[in-house]
C-alpha cells in the first residue's frame, strides 16, 4: 500500500527515470511506496501533454486522460496531474461508490485545474433520482460542481430523450452544480450516436464511447458525424479489454491500442484506466507518438489471440434470444472479471442486469439459439456468468 501521509508531487523528470530505475529505488525517488511496483516496460519517454478540444464545450483536454474506474490510490492520479492531465473520469458506481472519494483526494488544492466528468446512476430516471445522485457525487467528490455529468449507459435512442432527466440536467446546471452534459454508451453506440446529432435540442456536449481498433466502421462514421455536429468524442475500452495472453510474448500491445484511437483526430480524448505507475508511464507516453506499420502489426497479432473471446457489445445477438437476455451487458461484466480482474466491478455490472434480463434466464432454456456474429460461443459465456455470479 502507498503510504497515504505522504504527498506525491512527481516531477516530469523522474517520471522520465521509471523506465530506468528498479522499483524500489524509484520509491525512493518519488515516495509513492509499492504502486511503483512492476516499472513498465513501455517504449519510449513522455514528452510532455498534448491537448484536444472537447466538442462545444470548448474545455481544452489531455488527449490522454485519466480512467479512475479502477485506481485504487489517489496518489497515482496526482501523479498524471502533476505531469499536466487535466481530465479524470469516474462514476458513481465505481468501487462501491469509494472511486469518487479516490478522486476527492487526488483533486484537493488543485480543484481549478482538473476538469471531473462522473456519471448519474443507469437505472435513475426521475428528477428525484437524478438530484440524489448528482448530491452524492459533489458529496464523495467534496466540490461544489461537476465539470461532465452523463447519463451512464445509454443504449437507445428512448433513454437519450427522457424529459424528466433531461429537465433535472438543466435545472441542474442552472443551480451550477453542473457545466456540461453528456452521455456513455456501450450498446448499440452507432444509434445512440445518431440519436443525439440528430437531436434538434442539441442537448449533449459529449459523448463517452466503447472504442477501438477492433470497433466495425460504421461505429467510426458515427464518430465522425457526432464530432462534426460539436459532439465532443472521449474514448474508454481502447484496449479491447486489455487482456493479457502469452501470444504477444513480452510484446504490450497497450501503446498500439492508444495510439490506434488517438490516431482518429474526431477522438478528444482516450481515458484508458490506470492502476498503477506503471500503467501511467506506458499511457501517459503515448501522448505526442504517431500509430506506425508495427503497431499496426502487432495490433493484427493481438486482435488474432483475442479473436475467440473478444466481446464488442454490439448487442446484435440480443434479437436472436427469446428471452431478451442482456448477452452484452454481461459479456461487459465478464469482462471486468476476467480482463480487468475486478470482481467488484464484474458483479455490480451484472445486478445492474433487470432481473429478467440475467444469466438465470437461461437455465431452464432448452437449446440456446443466440447467434453471435463473431462467433463466440453465448450459451458457454452464460454458463460462466453463472458460475461467477452465483
Ligand atoms: S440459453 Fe441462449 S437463447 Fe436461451 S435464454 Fe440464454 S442466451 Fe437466450
Ligand atoms: S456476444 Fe457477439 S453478437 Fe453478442 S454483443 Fe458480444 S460480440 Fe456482439
Amino acid at each position: 500500500m502507498a503510504n497515504s501521509k505522504c504527498t506525491v508531487h512527481i516531477k516530469r523528470r523522474d517520471f522520465l527515470k521509471l523506465g530506468a530505475v528498479t522499483a524500489s529505488a524509484a520509491m525512493g525517488a518519488v515516495g509513492i511506496g509499492g504502486i511503483l511496483k512492476n516499472a513498465a516496460a513501455a517504449t519510449g519517454a513522455f514528452t510532455g501533454p498534448v491537448y484536444r478540444t472537447l466538442g462545444k464545450t470548448g474545455l481544452k483536454i489531455t488527449v490522454v486522460s485519466f480512467g479512475a474506474m479502477l485506481t485504487p490510490e489517489h496518489e497515482v492520479m496526482r501523479a498524471a496531474f502533476d505531469l499536466g492531465v487535466n481530465y479524470v473520469d469516474t462514476a458513481r458506481r465505481y468501487m462501491n461508490g469509494r472511486n469518487e472519494e479516490i478522486v476527492a483526494k487526488a483533486i484537493k488544492g488543485i480543484r481549478d485545474k482538473i476538469y471531473v466528468a462522473t456519471k448519474t446512476v443507469g437505472s435513475s430516471g426521475t428528477r428525484k433520482e437524478i438530484f440524489q445522485d448528482v448530491e452524492t457525487s459533489l458529496s464523495r467528490l467534496q466540490t461544489d460542481y461537476i465539470d461532465v455529468i452523463q447519463i451512464h449507459n445509454v443504449s437507445s435512442r428512448e433513454r437519450a430523450f427522457e424529459p424528466e432527466v433531461r429537465e433535472a440536467y438543466v435545472e441542474l446546471r442552472k443551480q451550477g452544480k453542473v457545466r456540461f452534459f453528456g452521455v456513455t454508451t456501450h450498446t448499440n453506440q452507432s444509434e445512440v450516436l445518431k440519436a443525439i446529432t440528430d437531436d434538434q435540442e442539441k442537448f449533449f456536449d459529449m459523448a463517452l464511447v466503447a472504442y477501438n481498433f477492433k470497433s466495425p466502421p460504421s461505429l467510426k462514421e458515427a464518430i465522425a458525424r457526432a464530432a462534426g455536429a460539436g459532439i465532443g468524442i472521449v474514448a474508454m475500452k481502447t484496449q479491447a479489454g486489455g487482456y493479457r495472453t502469452d501470444a504477444m510474448g513480452p510484446l504490450s500491445p497497450h501503446q498500439a491500442a492508444l495510439k490506434w484511437v488517438l490516431q482518429d483526430t474526431n477522438v478528444t480524448a482516450a481515458i484508458p484506466g490506470m492502476k498503477d505507475m506503471s500503467m501511467l508511464k506506458e499511457d501517459l507516453s503515448v501522448m505526442g507518438m504517431r500509430f506506425t506499420r508495427k503497431d499496426e502489426e502487432t495490433l493484427r497479432r493481438y486482435g488474432r489471440a483475442i479473436d475467440h473471446y473478444y466481446c464488442s457489445f454490439c448487442g446484435q445477438c440480443e434479437e436472436t434470444c427469446p428471452r431478451n437476455v442482456a448477452i452484452s451487458d454481461i459479456g461487459r461484466s465478464l469482462m471486468y472479471a476476467e480482463a480487468y480482474g475486478s470482481m467488484e466491478l464484474a458483479r455490480s455490472t451484472y445486478y445492474e442486469i433487470d432481473g429478467k434480463a440475467r444469466a438465470s434466464a437461461c437455465l431452464d432454456c432448452n437449446e440456446c439459439t443466440a447467434r453471435c456474429v463473431n462467433g463466440l460461443d453465448i450459451a458457454r459465456r452464460m454458463r460462466r456468468a453463472l458460475t461467477l455470479y452465483t
